[in-house]
């Protein structure tokens, strides 16, 4: 393991397996850190992962499933003493236009993006209050602070409530002095946003967002691993309780103030 800024500290990612999540587990891998990726269904990456990120853990749990995050900090309970950083980064999106509302696909994206933070932070609490220097990074997303973009409304209101969650951590934890601050990261192409489509619809998905953009350019997953490691670390030693949009400077918000 290399020297880094964060040599020695334990973190767990919850959806570290594939896009933004991973690309934070090895950025924070490569800083030195002790790795612990979780992930649900994506075995094959996670293959490819172990060969390359000795000595991290790997652990399957579906974060929406309390008794399984439970089960996975037990496992954890075995292998680390303190937690130092948690980083809530699993999420789903469903693309579904508001009047096409199907319950069972909505609570699941509610289940996931809300309970699965909510589940993962509270299980946390006994390892991350034993820290030194204890940090939690929520991945929300720039629709939930108010961007607008077609059918994604469900989305945005899970990811809104991932915004005020880690608002009220920062206050809530404050004694722990856990410090809680979160991302709304603009358009990345990831499985999340380009999967299943073919490649005219890619470059024009593509060509869209960067429209949108005062920037004129879509994200990439090292520009959000470099906005957690900046909030992982004593580089933002002094923010609590904020969230960083990370969007190239979208022209199109409804709002940026909660
Ligand atoms: P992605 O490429 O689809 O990856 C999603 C990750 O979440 C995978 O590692 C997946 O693990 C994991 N996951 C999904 N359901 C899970 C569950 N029930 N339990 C545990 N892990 C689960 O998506 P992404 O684009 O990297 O998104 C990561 C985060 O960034 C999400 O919270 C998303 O809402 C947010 N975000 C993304 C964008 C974007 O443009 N891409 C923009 C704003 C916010 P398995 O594959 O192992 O199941």
């Amino acid at each position: 393991m290399t020297e880094g800024k964060l040599k020695g500290r334990n973190v767990l990612i919850t959806g570290g397996s594939r896009g933004i999540g991973r690309a934070i587990a090895e950025r924070f891998y490569q800083e030195g850190a002790h790795v612990m990726v979780n992930y649900n269904s994506s075995t094959k990456a996670i293959g490819e992962m172990q060969s390359d990120m000795h000595g991290c853990e790997f652990i399957k749990a579906d974060v929406s499933n309390r008794d399984q995050v439970s089960s996975m900090f037990n496992q954890l309970e075995e292998k680390i003493d303190t937690l130092d950083i948690l980083v809530n980064n699993a999420g789903v999106m469903d693309v579904m236009p508001l009047e096409q509302y199907d319950d069972k696909r909505v609570r699941k994206v509610f289940d996931i993006n809300i309970f699965g933070s909510m589940y993962s932070t509270l299980a946390a609490m006994d390892l991350i209050k034993k820290s030194s220097d204890p940090v939690i990074i929520n991945i929300a997303s720039n629709a939930g602070v108010g961007t607008a973009a077609d059918n994604t409304t469900y989305y945005a209101m899970t990811k809104a409530a991932i915004a005020m969650l880690t608002k009220r951590l920062a206050f809530d934890l404050r004694e722990s002095h856990v410090r809680v601050n979160g991302i709304a990261p603009g358009w990345i192409k990831t499985d999340m946003t380009i999967a299943g489509k073919t490649a005219v619809e890619k470059t024009n998905l593509e060509g869209l967002f960067r429209s949108r953009t005062s920037l004129s350019m879509t994200g990439e997953v090292n520009d959000i691993a470099s906005a957690a490691l900046f909030l992982a670390t004593d580089d933002s030693k002094y923010m609590n309780g904020q969230i960083l949009v990370i969007d190239g400077g979208r022209m199109d918000n409804l709002t940026h103030s909660l």
